[in-house]
């Protein structure tokens, strides 16, 4: 059995320069903790684990948020030493809230997901009717919004292009979030273009995202079986596995090796692998440790 694992699987650089930041910030002891993250840093389990050893404290909601600075949440009697944004970025008003509290920031969102930010705010500032291509509740795409002044209107699938309201005499912009699939947010530009004359187009995919949907798109067809590694709230994953799954019914998406299943592989030759842009390279290692032993 040949199994074949992806150039691009695990960490992107995005999460790859997030996750080592923090990492370097809880030994370091110039920064004042503990470290509280807004939201899980990677959409991993196993990687959170990992840095909540170093001390490093991860908030799930606003809530939290709040709590922490009152010194109560998790049951701890500590305040905010250092606040962590992550790599998907928040919106305007943790940063002024941040400011105003006088409480250390850390921002570790990915250069690309600004590019989209401030397109969102220019956009705004500018009175264009905004557009995003992305799932409303995903993090990085509530920060975009609240950038774009918390006005856009959102497309995720087909039926979305009908409940869109827009004027047609005025100037309309379109983004997207960035680990969307490529495909769907070009067809989300000609739908747009084709039924309003004011559109301006930015591509704000990101090119690593892009790489492996390309990846996988043309691996899938070539191999027996699929194996994607990632969390199921983590978005790239999700999609690389959506990609897969159309083209070889023979994917899987896992989250860790214990689930991979034996009979899934039987009379394949070939199996491919790939991982999303938050999973860890320890347990891509044990995936392959797995699939290597049923030869
Ligand atoms: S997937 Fe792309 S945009 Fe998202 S964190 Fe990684 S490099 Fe940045």
């Amino acid at each position: 059995m040949k199994i074949t694992l992806s150039k691009y699987a695990g960490f992107c650089e995005g999460v790859d320069r997030a996750y080592n930041m923090i990492k370097k910030m809880a030994s370091d002891p110039k920064v004042k903790k503990p470290i509280f993250v807004l939201g899980a840093l990677v959409h991993n389990e196993d990687a959170v684990k990992s840095l909540e050893k170093l001390g490093v404290v991860t908030i799930s909601g606003k809530k939290d948020f709040f709590s922490a600075i009152g010194g109560s949440a998790y049951g701890r009697k500590d305040k905010i030493g250092t606040l962590a944004i992550t790599a998907h970025g928040m919106g305007p008003e943790i940063y002024d809230f941040a400011k105003k509290k006088n409480i250390d920031l850390v921002d570790t969102t990915c250069p690309r997901v600004i590019k989209a930010q401030r397109l969102a705010k220019l956009f705004s500032e500018k009175k264009y009717q905004l557009v995003i291509v992305g799932e409303k509740d995903h993090k990085e795409v509530k920060g975009i919004f609240e950038w774009g002044k918390k006005q856009a209107q959102f497309v995720k699938k087909e039926n979305d292009f009908k409940k869109l309201k827009l004027d047609p005499k005025k100037k309309i912009a379109v983004i997207s979030q960035t680990t969307q699939n490529q495909e769907f947010v070009r067809h989300a530009w000609d739908v747009l273009r084709k039924k309003y004359l004011k559109v301006e187009i930015v591509d704000t995919l990101c090119l690593t995202t892009q790489n492996r949907q390309g990846e996988v798109r043309k691996r899938a067809m070539k191999n027996d079986a699929v194996v994607v590694i990632g969390s199921p709230t983590s978005a790239n994953s999700t999609r690389l596995w959506e990609i897969s799954r159309e083209i070889n019914p023979k994917s899987y998406f896992i989250e860790r090796k214990n689930q991979l299943k034996k009979n899934w592989f039987k009379n394949c030759q070939t199996i491919w692998v790939t991982a999303g842009a938050s999973t860890p390279k320890w347990i891509i290692a044990d995936v392959i440790e797995y699939l290597s032993g049923l030869e």
